[in-house]
This record gives C-alpha cells, sequence and structure tokens, in this order.
C-alpha cells in the first residue's frame, strides 16, 4: 500500500515539475515532498530492519515452525484438489457444428455441449432438476446410486472439512508465532502489515481461493434459441452432506437387511475426533500439546482397498501422520493418489 502511494507521490512530484504554475501552492509542495521523503525513509529502514542481524536471529529461531506450517500449507492445498469423479460412464467425444441459419443463443449450447458436467434437455426436465437436485443429478448424470458412490463423496467432503479446518488452523497458528515475536518493528508490522512480516519470516502466502466445488449444469435452449435457461447444482460441503445423507437413505431403503452404516458427516467427524480425545492415534500428539493441531479423520482401511464408514474403521490422525500414511499407499499403489 505504501509503495502504491509512493507512486502516486512520484508522479504528483513529475508533472509538477513539468508546470510549477499550475498545480500546488508552496505549502501543498512542501507536504509532498515531506510525504515522498518519508516513505522512501520508511521503505530504506525497514528494508535495513529485514536484513539485520537481530531480524534475521529472529528468523532462525522459528524457522523450523515456519516450514512446519509451509507443509501443512502445501497438505492444504492437496486436499483441496481433491476430485469429484462419480459420474459412472465415458461415452466418448464427437463433434458437433450448428450449421443453421440463426443462432442466438445456441451457439452458447454448442460451446457447452462438449462439457461431461453440462446437459442439454428439455424445459420440463430443467424445471424438475430445480425441485429435485439430487435425484435428477443421478438420473441425467451417470451417477450410480451404490456404495462406491457414497464412498467417493464422503472422502470430498472429509477432505474438504479438513482443508476448511486446516485454513483456520494454520492461519491462527501462524499469527501465535509472530505475535510470540519480541521487538518494535515486528509488533508494528504485526498491527500495520501482518502479510509483510508473515512474508518476511519465510512463511509462504495462505491461498485465500476457496476449493473449486464441482458444479453440475441443466440448460435449455428453445429451438429459435430465443428462450433458455439453467439450473446449477453446486457441490459445496453443504450440498455435499445434503447429497450424502440423499444417497444413504436411499441406500438403506435399497439394502434395509444389510444393516446401518455410519455416514461420513460433520458430526461424525467431530464424534471420532472426541472419542479418541483429539489425539494422534499413531504418533500419540494431541491439540493440547500444539494449539492449533489440525486432526483429521482417517479410514484406517482406506476407502480404495474396500475400506468402510463405520466407527470401528475410522481413527483421529493429526495431518502430518494421515499426509505420510497417504504418500505412502501412494508409493505402495503406484497408482492416482487418493486422500483416505
Ligand atoms: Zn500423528
Amino acid at each position: 500500500m505504501l509503495r502504491t502511494a509512493l507512486g502516486f507521490l512520484v508522479v504528483a512530484i513529475i508533472l509538477d515539475a513539468g508546470h510549477p504554475d499550475l498545480f500546488l501552492s508552496i505549502k501543498g509542495r512542501a507536504v509532498l515532498y515531506l510525504a515522498t521523503i518519508s516513505i522512501v525513509a520508511w521503505e530504506i529502514y525497514t528494508f535495513w530492519y529485514f536484513h539485520n542481524e537481530q531480524f534475521l536471529k529472529l528468523k532462525s529461531g522459528i524457522k523450523d515452525h515456519a516450514t512446519d506450517c509451509n507443509n501443512l500449507n502445501h497438505h492444504i492445498e492437496e486436499l483441496k484438489r481433491t476430485q469429484l469423479d462419480i459420474n459412472s460412464y465415458d461415452y466418448g467425444l464427437s463433434d458437433r457444428y450448428d450449421t443453421s441459419r440463426y443462432q442466438f443463443k445456441r451457439s452458447k449450447w454448442a460451446k457447452a455441449k462438449r462439457d461431461e458436467k453440462v446437459h442439454n434437455c428439455s424445459a420440463s426436465v430443467c424445471k424438475a432438476a430445480n425441485d429435485q437436485p439430487f435425484k435428477y443429478l443421478c438420473k441425467y448424470f451417470d451417477i450410480d446410486v451404490n456404495e462406491e458412490t457414497l464412498s467417493h463423496l464422503e472422502s470430498a467432503l472429509n477432505n474438504y472439512l479438513a482443508a476448511y479446518q486446516g485454513k483456520i488452523l494454520l492461519e491462527q497458528e501462524r499469527d501465535r508465532l509472530m505475535q510470540t515475536l519480541t521487538g518494535p518493528l515486528p509488533s508494528l508490522f504485526y498491527k500495520l502489515n501482518k502479510s509483510r512480516l508473515a512474508k518476511e519470516l519465510g512463511f509462504e502466502p495462505v491461498r485465500l481461493v476457496d476449493i473449486h466445488f464441482q458444479t453440475y449444469r441443466f440448460q435449455y435452449v428453445s429451438s429459435g434459441g430465443n428462450s433458455s435457461y439453467e439450473v446449477s447444482i453446486v457441490l459445496d460441503m453443504e450440498n455435499l452432506e445434503k447429497f450424502i445423507k440423499y444417497l444413504g437413505d436411499m441406500l438403506r431403503f435399497k439394502n434395509s437387511a444389510k444393516g446401518q452404516r455410519a455416514l461420513m458427516t460433520p458430526q461424525l467427524r467431530e464424534k471420532i475426533k472426541n472419542r479418541d480425545g483429539n489425539t494422534c492415534q499413531q504418533c500419540g500428539i494431541s491439540a493440547r500439546d500444539e494449539p492449533n493441531l489440525l486432526i483429521e479423520v482417517d479410514h484406517i482401511i482406506p476407502i480404495s482397498k474396500g475400506g468402510t464408514t463405520t466407527e470401528d474403521n475410522l481413527q483421529a490422525l493429526c495431518w502430518r501422520c494421515n499426509r505420510t500414511k497417504g504418500a505412502t499407499l501412494y508409493q505402495a499403489t503406484n497408482s492416482v493418489y487418493e486422500p483416505v
């Protein structure tokens, strides 16, 4: 922000130098020069401060913590990239050309035809999809109502929830570390420009862009192209949870003899974490030892290996152990990494 202000001030000085009579009075000019000099002096001072021995010592004192925070940041990015591949068929590719004389909005329709997450349909299907999104999602996007789909959705929701919680905990931990630093300049920077202080201390920026949730669309364009509308179903965390409950009910209805299986919901995650005392079942570290520790809920036998979402197949793991487990599984199977 200061640098932007400096930019404006420099432009003002150049303009003023070119046309001394037009813009400023002597007083105004004095203020302009004083402000510019102050900002330049402040920039030089902070540059010197962030490169002097005292600050470098502070920085090296929290180096391991900063690295740990950056690793958690990478882990969160991996969780955010979880793919929702729940469609059962791939119908292949073809080319389509709209050769009609009047195109109107049909050019949009032709473009969207290639997208497997868009279904072109009649106005009545659009309306019905708006009334009962999940039912029509399964029907028109070839999503099988079975255990596999349910497990896939649960795994994705579990990862998204962990990413969401992890981001909050990471920011809290970074703030906590920065507050432990003593010295007038770090405290001043903490108040005025946290992100600059974080950057100088070696913290990678926490990306504020949220998770890219899968969106399915039903769209209708009339044959003349004059009337059209679209129904979007965004599988964000709230909708995913509802979709899981919907599929769970459908499956229970179908396989009522099979008995009830737990559904991975935010409530179940909390239940497992409390049952395990918010303690990692592998390394024993707990939220009491580390105030901003991200505890995740892990399938002991991974879903990809036939594990199910039952309470005895779930455990609390710290993010470090869960990340190591994911990496080990990846090496073992040498297939596409599916976070578990
Ligand atoms: Zn652990």
